[in-house]
């Protein structure tokens, strides 16, 4: 089994988060550390820890974050400026935090790609 991580208890609202949304399949809630003026987190409520774990079955889960999203960006006012869809995976990618996770960036001009760091 894989193990949770405190993605879970935000899931849970055992911890507090800046929560946009949920229902029973997705979670969204804003990043502790924003890189943009928009930076939210949209997370399946089911873990899965790296891109490498989206099985077939998933796929619709993984839409759902797209989905939701599409939606944050326009409520962020962000639709038509334009906004950027990440999914880090493993130490190469940055990916700190095992639960997948999409980040919505935008707000401001993110050029054309995210630095090396
Ligand atoms: P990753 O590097 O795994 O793609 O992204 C993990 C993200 O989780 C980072 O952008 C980081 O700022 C964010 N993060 C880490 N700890 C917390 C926390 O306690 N609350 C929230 N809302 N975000 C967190």
């Amino acid at each position: 089994m894989p193990e949770e991580t405190f993605f879970r208890k935000i899931i849970n609202k055992e911890i507090p988060s800046d929560m946009l949304y949920q229902d029973d399949f997705v979670t969204a809630f804003r990043d502790i550390a924003p890189q943009a003026p928009t930076h939210i987190l949209i997370i399946p409520n089911k873990l899965i820890p790296t891109a490498n774990d989206i099985d077939i079955e998933d796929e619709e889960l993984i839409g759902k974050l797209y989905s939701v999203a599409k939606k944050l960006a326009k409520q962020e006012g962000i639709a038509d400026s334009g906004y950027r869809l990440i999914m880090n995976c493993n130490k190469d990618g940055g990916q700190e935090v095992y639960h997948i996770h999409l980040h919505l960036l935008g707000g401001k001009p993110l050029g054309k790609l995210i630095s090396a760091g």
